[in-house]
């Protein structure tokens, strides 16, 4: 199954000039989505994850699916004062300003084997954040996972070596 075909282009979306990708065509496919799900799990047999963690928004949305098929609980990233327990927080730097994200304190115990998912990777900062959230909490990154990587972003570079798993390219 090519997934690109499922991930549609919307140019100047949210902004003039930037090329947007969007996921909506993927997730009204079921058959599509579950053949995600099947590749972002493929290599994981045997390997113990104690947890997927999603980061807002869209993240939530194959993460839980991933959570279901390895039978682990699901653990939201979100943005500040959406989390309704006690929290810690990471900021990270956006090309004009910065935006920060946080979890709950008591969502992740130490040596917790973690696969962190998020619908796409573009410079890495908001990855990049969410794996310190993770590590702070005593967690270990086993898998980080996108639906969609911007190779020419190199987002990767900020992610831990050789964890990066991405379904598709642009
Ligand atoms: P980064 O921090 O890697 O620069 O940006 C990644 C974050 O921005 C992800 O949470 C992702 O959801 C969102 N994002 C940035 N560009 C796009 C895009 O073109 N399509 C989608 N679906 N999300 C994007």
């Amino acid at each position: 199954m090519e997934l690109k075909n499922y991930i549609r282009t919307i140019e100047d979306f949210p902004k003039e000039g930037i090329s947007y990708k969007d996921i909506t065509p993927l997730l009204l496919d079921p058959t599509a989505c579950s053949f995600a799900v099947s590749e972002i799990i493929k290599g994981l047999e045997g390997q113990p994850i104690d947890k997927v963690v999603g980061i807002e928004s869209r993240g939530f949305l194959l993460g839980m699916l991933i959570a279901k098929a390895l039978d682990v609980g699901f653990v939201p990233i979100r943005k500040p004062g959406k989390l309704p327990a006690k929290t810690i927080s990471q900021s990270y730097d956006l090309e004009y300003g910065s935006d920060t994200i946080e979890i709950h304190q008591d969502a992740i115990q130490k040596g917790e084997q973690i696969l962190l998912h998020d619908d796409l990777l573009a410079t890495g900062g908001t990855a990049a954040a969410a794996c310190r959230l993770i590590e702070t909490l005593g967690g270990e990154i086993k898998q980080v996972n996108f639906i969609i990587e911007l190779d020419f972003l190199k987002g990767r570079q900020l992610l831990p070596k050789d964890k990066v798993k991405s379904l598709i390219h642009f």
